[in-house]
């Protein structure tokens, strides 16, 4: 599921990217109704994580970290010991919900300063969507045929390599987010989980 999940999860507790009617809903339960099979409710990255350790590049890897960039937001799935790691939360791998800086815009999760809400896909088409009507993104629009709503986040990073100021911009930006100390001390990267281990490293299931 691409969203947190509750106690034992059993249940979904939020998941910004297909709204609200599926929180608080026992998901577990009803699919193990439905279907005469073990059911685990688990986040998306995590899932994918399994998926890749089993049948990917991670190779049955026993310490690894798989990162999700994607539509849904970022994420991380943290397989330690050969077990995917949840956390005290059940928050563990929640990377795009860590509070990178002291003031900035705000995130679906009802918080502000998230990673997500700085450097998520969504983040960076709003400030496409500007800095094309602002009169930029030459390159990208030329990538996009001339049309706004054909561009994606390959062509982004397209555009930023042959040149593009608005693209090369927003991609820097987004970059040095991920490499930005957590404004709260306290937080200290506690959802992103306790180890990475010297394991593969995958983003949108390749290896990198
Ligand atoms: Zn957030």
């Amino acid at each position: 599921m691409p969203g947190t999940l509750a106690t034992h999860r059993t249940l979904v507790k939020q998941i910004d990217f297909l709204g609200e009617f599926l929180n608080h809903v026992p998901i577990r339960r009803f699919f193990e109704k439905k279907f005469p099979a073990p059911v685990m409710v688990v986040n998306l990255a995590g899932a994918k994580a399994i998926a890749e350790r089993t049948l990917g590049a991670a190779a049955m890897a026993d310490d690894m970290i798989y990162l999700e960039y994607g539509r849904t937001g970022i994420g991380a799935g943290i397989i330690s010991g050969g077990k995917l790691m949840h956390g005290a939360t059940h928050a563990a791998g929640e990377l795009g919900h860590t509070h990178m800086i002291e003031e900035g815009p705000a995130c679906k999760c009802g918080s502000f300063c998230c990673l997500q809400a700085i450097a998520g896909a969504a983040a960076i088409q709003t400030r496409i969507r500007k800095a094309i009507a602002d009169g930029g993104g030459s390159e990208l629009l030329a990538l996009a045929g001339g049309d706004p709503p054909n561009v994606s986040g390959w062509m982004i990073l397209s555009a930023a390599k042959v040149g593009d100021k608005a693209c090369a911009a927003i991609v820097e930006q987004a970059s040095k987010s991920f490499g930005v100390r957590p404004s709260q001390s306290g937080e200290s990267l506690q959802s992103f989980g306790s180890r990475s281990g010297s394991a593969p490293f995958s983003l949108q299931g390749k290896v990198c």
